[in-house]
């Protein structure tokens, strides 16, 4: 036996005596998945991320390319073909952030039309990224809708949020919401809350959970996998600001430091929240700097 395939072998020992615990599956990269009960909506998942597609017999239209630097939009076209051969006519941008909306190329290519938030074009042209296809047609505050083959989605404009120019995608015969980055399934907010608006986030917040839908797709699966959620975890997630930024102004108010209101602020009732270990601190620090300087 040569030394590399006993090399090899022990590898594969190595590999057979890892305890049951490392060798969970992991998901494949991506997927494409139907809403249950609805005629054409369906969740397209590449890693971590998540965007809404829906089929008509008149064409499809997709949102979020979710493609920064990976080739999601080619596996995105893929699976829409699986499904069918009708024209994509639409991809519609939730916001401006690369990580959701990069890569919409190949869309591009099959003459797909691109409609995003007036705000959303505005930073685009400023920033410039290459990678990113430019709205043909933007929406203002006042909302759009698209009516395509029966089915009719509206493009809603709640304010700043997450953002300045976050469209709320809202299917009403289905009643179901798309809503990126700001409506985390059983998580806290991400990191240092970048680019949140306070406290304009929680009045969309507010918004979103007075208006007529049951269920949520948001831009990011949940713990476990969970792909879809509903106003119970939109309340969740209000009251989740709500506590957090009340525990950080009473720690403003009692002149405690950045490095204080972190030390001192826990939040039991949350400790289940995905993200509670890794964002807490993060999280504090944003409502610390409303409090503290309005900002
Ligand atoms: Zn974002």
């Amino acid at each position: 036996m040569s030394r590399s395939v006993t090399a090899l072998l022990a590898g594969v020992l190595a590999i057979a005596a890892l305890p049951a615990a490392a060798q969970a599956p992991t998901p494949p990269p991506f997927s494409a998945t139907k809403v249950e009960g609805t005629d054409g909506v369906y969740i397209f998942r590449y890693q971590g991320h998540q965007a809404m597609f829906v089929v008509t017999p008149d064409g499809v239209i997709a949102t979020d390319p979710i493609g920064e630097r990976r080739p999601a939009a080619a596996a995105y076209i893929a699976e829409i073909r699986k499904i069918t051969q009708a024209p994509i006519r639409y991809v519609v941008y939730s916001h401006s952030h690369f990580d959701h909306i990069a890569g919409g190329k190949p869309f591009k290519d099959l003459g797909a039309v691109f409609i995003a938030h007036k705000n959303t074009k505005s930073l685009l042209e400023a920033r410039k990224n290459p990678d990113v296809v430019m709205p043909d047609f933007v929406v203002d505050d006042d909302g759009g809708k698209i009516e395509l083959g029966g089915t009719t989605l509206e493009l809603l404009y709640l304010g700043k949020n997450h953002g300045d120019n976050s469209l709320i995608m809202r299917l009403p015969k289905e009643k179901i919401i798309f809503v990126v980055d700001f409506l985390p399934l059983s998580g806290t907010q991400f990191r240092i809350m970048a680019d949140t608006y306070l406290p304009d986030q929680e009045e969309s917040m507010k918004k979103i959970l007075a208006m007529d839908w049951d269920r949520l797709i948001p831009g990011h699966p949940g713990a476990g996998g969970r792909q879809i959620g509903n106003k119970d975890d939109v309340k969740a997630d209000l009251d989740y600001m709500l506590d957090l930024s009340a525990a950080v102004k009473q720690a403003v108010d009692a002149g405690k430091s950045y490095a204080e209101a972190i030390r001192d602020i826990k939040l039991p009732k949350y400790e289940g929240l995905a993200g509670y270990q890794q964002n807490l601190a993060g999280n504090i620090e944003r409502y610390y700097d409303y409090w503290n300087r309005g900002i």
